[in-house]
């Protein structure tokens, strides 16, 4: 009996053992149950928070973006309003300037003609540089009526027919005592004589502007070289007349190749002209661009830094045609290098 008491007892306790692991068990899943889900709603509440915070992020930024064009916008518009201005105030200037200049250069040239008598020896060089200046004064405002007339879109053409190479032939014999003073060897070939329909003192002035500069950007004993050829058609479609202005001088720093084009930009200082005195104001290639545009032409740089730059002019021929107005036709450069 006792054994059986015994064998019974010990089952009780296995029992007892076994209900406990089950409910051990139970407990277990229940924990792990209520883990997963307190887990499960940590990462739910989570998850909103982030989201809100993005939601408030993104809302945050598109304002900022909203109110940053705005910005851009109110400046846009105030940027237009100076150029306005500032496009204004040089037409005026020139305009007020340009009749008193043609009074005091007038009287300086009859003095210096001797109208008036002889000058007394102590006043002849002050009056020489008084005269000097003067002139310098009178091509400033002449660059800045200029750009004014570009900007506007008003330059007027009084067109005739001629041979580019004579306007440019021209330009080389004024020059030429310029390039002298610098030991530098100033030459030019016409290997055909093109006739183009223009303004020949305006392709003058583009001319001289391109001839001036390579002297003044092309040190002592350089070379600078004009021609004067009309492109095969593999090079440029169409009939065109080119002029080509090349020195081995200082060159134009590749990145601002273009924007040597821009009024009152000087490439060597990297910034716009203060105080070069008004025969280098930065204004002659943009007036030089505007004069080849209205033409119907382009005009373009290739240069290395310290060793040359080549201008090159292309103007519609004369026998220039197209479909529709010959002036608005493009000239297509196939092969600039083939140029040389
Ligand atoms: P500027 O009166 O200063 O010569 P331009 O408009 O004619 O004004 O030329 C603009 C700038 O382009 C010049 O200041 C110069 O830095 C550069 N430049 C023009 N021609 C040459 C050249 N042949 N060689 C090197 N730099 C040149």
């Amino acid at each position: 009996m006792g054994g059986h008491r015994k064998r019974a007892g010990r089952t009780g306790r296995t029992d007892r053992v076994a209900e406990l692991e089950d409910e051990l068990k139970a407990a277990q899943k229940t924990i792990a149950a209520l883990l997963d889900k307190a887990e499960e709603k940590a990462s739910h509440t989570e998850l909103k928070a982030l989201t809100s915070n993005l939601d408030h992020v993104v809302r945050q930024r598109t304002r900022a973006l909203a109110e940053s064009e705005e910005q851009l916008k109110k400046k846009n518009v105030e940027l237009q309003r100076m150029n306005a201005m500032k496009r204004e105030f040089i037409s005026i200037a020139a305009h007020e300037l340009r009749t008193p200049l043609t009074s005091i250069v007038g009287y300086l040239d009859l003095m210096n003609e001797g109208r008036f008598g002889k000058l007394p020896a102590e006043l002849s060089r002050p009056v020489a540089s008084v005269r000097r200046n003067a002139h310098r004064l009178q091509r400033l405002v002449n660059e800045m009526l200029d750009v004014s007339r570009i900007e506007r879109g008003s330059v007027s053409l009084e067109l005739s027919s001629f041979d580019l190479a004579t306007v440019v032939q021209d330009v080389v014999d004024e020059m030429r005592p310029l390039a002298e003073t610098k030991k530098q060897a100033l030459t030019a070939d016409f290997v055909s004589h093109p006739v183009i329909r223009a303004d020949a003192d305006k392709i003058h002035q583009v001319v001289a502007n391109l001839v001036a500069n390579a002297v003044r950007y092309t040190p002592v004993e350089g070379t600078i070289k004009v021609r004067v050829d009309e492109p095969s058609e593999q090079e440029v479609a169409g009939s065109w007349a080119r002029l080509l202005v090349r020195d081995n001088g200082i060159g134009i720093p590749q990145p601002l190749r273009d924007r040597i084009f821009e009024p009152f930009f000087d490439v060597n200082t990297a910034k716009h002209h203060t105080s070069q005195g008004p025969s280098s104001a930065g204004l002659g290639l943009y007036i030089a661009r505007g004069i080849v545009d209205v033409h119907g032409g382009i005009i373009s740089v290739a240069s290395v830094e310290g060793k040359y730059s080549e201008f090159t002019v292309l103007l519609p021929g004369s026998e220039h045609k197209s479909a529709g107005d010959e002036r608005n036709e493009q000239p297509v450069q196939r092969d600039p290098a083939a140029a040389r």
